[in-house]
């Protein structure tokens, strides 16, 4: 059995789950990076990142949800997709996509286990990135529609994609604990976003969630009641120096949203056109 596999783009052979720092496409993190392994180890390593840089860093080297690191290296190593078989997978964390200071930013739910967790971008490499970055790119906010792989060219303007959780879940569903202890990589990414931001879409209930939780800790005004998810569901939050960030609501654009037809094309469109 190979121990290596060439990368798609660049052909340089990688180990699976890749190291940090030898060379992958956008790769945040070196060998240096310093590694979270508890929920308290997670807490200060995101609340000392001085800069979205060392975040994403930080973020893609994380090893403090034992269930989540298993699985993603697992899939990583031994459960490959047979249409992927021959290329290297990630295995590591997500790190945010897109510039740090973007006015809009997307808060997704996790990575997917052949998606994200094999191309180390947000949205990457499946049929969810397909429809997303299609609508940003119609929306203005993407240089081109396709999003296969790290190294393929894809910017980003104006806007940035994060997660509530950053590892690939089993089953795409992560338990309380796990979204707790991935937390503070969302409230450090919202800190740093803070002074830029203009508006924020949720895509789906948890990125929902996880922003409204995550922006009253920060002691920004929420509405009352709780704003309720939905698509096209918005909110008005304002931070302690008083500035207004929308959020925003939209289905998320899973298979089982984008296939049954009940998140269009047409709809998505609507709601960017609304950061
Ligand atoms: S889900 Fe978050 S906290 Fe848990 S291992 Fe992954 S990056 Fe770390």
């Amino acid at each position: 059995m190979r121990t290596t596999d060439p990368h798609p783009v660049t052909g340089q052979e990688f180990a699976s789950p890749v190291p940090p720092g030898t060379g992958w496409p956008g790769d945040p993190a070196s060998r240096h990076t310093p590694v979270a392994v508890t929920p308290h180890q997670v807490a200060d390593l995101a609340a000392s990142c001085a800069d979205v840089a060392e975040l994403d860093a930080r973020i893609t080297v994380c090893r403090a949800c034992p269930r989540l690191v298993d699985w993603r290296e697992s899939v990583a190593i031994s459960g490959r997709r047979a249409s992927f078989a021959d290329q290297p997978y990630w295995g590591r964390p997500a790190s945010g996509f897109g510039p740090a200071g973007a006015p809009v930013l997307i808060v997704g739910l996790a990575p997917a286990a052949q998606g994200a967790n094999r191309t180390g971008r947000m949205f990457t490499g499946d049929r969810s990135g397909d429809w997303l970055y299609a609508a940003l790119h119609r929306g203005g906010y993407a240089n081109q529609p396709t999003s296969d792989h790290a190294g393929d060219g894809l910017e980003l303007q104006g806007l940035r994609i994060v997660s509530a959780v950053r590892c690939a879940p089993p089953q795409n569903k992560p338990t309380t604990q796990e979204r707790a202890t991935c937390a503070p990589w969302l409230h450090r990414e919202l800190e740093l976003a803070a002074p830029t931001l203009r508006s924020i879409l949720a895509l789906g209930l948890i990125g929902w969630d996880a922003t409204l939780r995550t922006v009253k800790q920060m002691g920004w005004e929420v509405p009352r009641p709780r704003p309720r998810f939905g698509h096209g569901a918005q909110a008005q939050l304002v931070t302690p120096d008083s500035r207004v960030v929308r959020l925003v609501g939209s289905y998320h654009v899973s298979q089982q949203n984008t296939f049954t037809g009940k998140l269009t094309e047409a709809m998505l469109d609507e709601v960017i056109a609304t950061l």
